[in-house]
């Protein structure tokens, strides 16, 4: 079975580095299937949980955005963070869902006062949190 390598990088550290059958990704431009020999290209992305399949299974990661590179035997995801559901403290992902949608909530329903809410900064916070919690099947409502 054909294979292209995925590298998942973060400031800190390289978070993932195997070789995969496809990967199913939201870009700025939306959901893209990346599989081996796919043409060359770069997006943004948006925080949500790839789908990563190997060997006939699929797994999930978190990813926070960041940028993707593609080529025919390579992707490179270049984000501000990611992790494989194991590493998720759920927790920590409920209670930042939580401050999220609070401050989301509360900034729509009266947005002339509430200016101190950096909505754009919230409703990032609350995609992550989501696609820490998507990752983990963890239910949010
Ligand atoms: P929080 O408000 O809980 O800090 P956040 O979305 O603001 O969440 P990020 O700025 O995306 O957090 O991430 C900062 C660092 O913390 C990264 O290294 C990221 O991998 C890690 N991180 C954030 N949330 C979790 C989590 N729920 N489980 C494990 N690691 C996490």
């Amino acid at each position: 079975m054909s294979t292209i390598k995925l590298q998942v990088v973060s400031p800190e550290k390289l978070i993932f580095d195997k070789e995969i059958s496809m990967l199913i990704v939201r870009s700025t431009g939306g959901e893209l299937g990346i599989l081996p020999r796919h043409a060359p290209l770069v997006t943004g992305l948006i925080p949500h949980a790839m789908r990563i399949k190997i060997d006939g299974g699929e797994s999930l990661m978190a990813v926070a955005g960041g940028f993707m590179e593609v080529t025919p035997t390579l992707i490179t995801i270049l984000t501000p963070a990611a992790e494989e559901p194991e590493n998720i403290d759920v927790n920590r992902a409920q209670a930042a869902y939580a401050r999220a949608k609070q401050r989301v909530e509360t900034f729509k329903s009266a947005p002339a006062q509430h200016e101190e809410i950096d909505i754009d900064r919230a409703e990032m916070a609350l995609a992550r949190a989501k696609a820490r919690l998507i990752a983990t099947n963890t239910s949010f409502n």
